[in-house]
C-alpha cells in the first residue's frame, strides 16, 4: 500500500510488490514527483493479520474518537490552530 504525502491519496498496489512506486498519480499531473510513500507492511499485517479483527477495528475507532474528544477539549480551551 501506499500513501501520497501531498494529497493523502492512497492506493493499494497488489501486482507490483517488487517495484517502488514513487509518484502519485494526481500530483505527477502537477509536476509534484516522489511525493508518495510505501506503507510498511508491519501495519497492514497488524490490520490484516490478526486473529481477531473485530479488536483491532474497534481499538482505531477508539483511537479516532479520543483524538476528536482531545481537539474539542483543546478548542473548548481556546488553544490556536486547532480545528
Ligand atoms: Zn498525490
Amino acid at each position: 500500500m501506499y500513501k501520497c504525502a501531498t494529497c493523502t491519496e492512497t492506493r493499494e498496489e497488489f501486482h507490483s510488490i517488487k517495484i517502488t512506486l514513487t509518484d502519485c498519480n494526481i500530483c505527477i499531473a502537477n509536476n509534484i514527483s516522489g511525493s508518495l510513500q510505501r506503507v510498511p507492511s508491519q501495519i497492514l499485517a497488524i490490520t490484516s493479520k490478526s486473529s481477531d479483527g473485530r479488536l483491532v477495528r474497534d481499538y482505531i475507532r477508539d483511537t479516532k474518537e479520543d483524538v476528536k474528544e482531545y481537539k474539542k477539549e483543546l478548542t473548548a480551551k481556546g488553544v490556536p490552530g486547532v480545528e
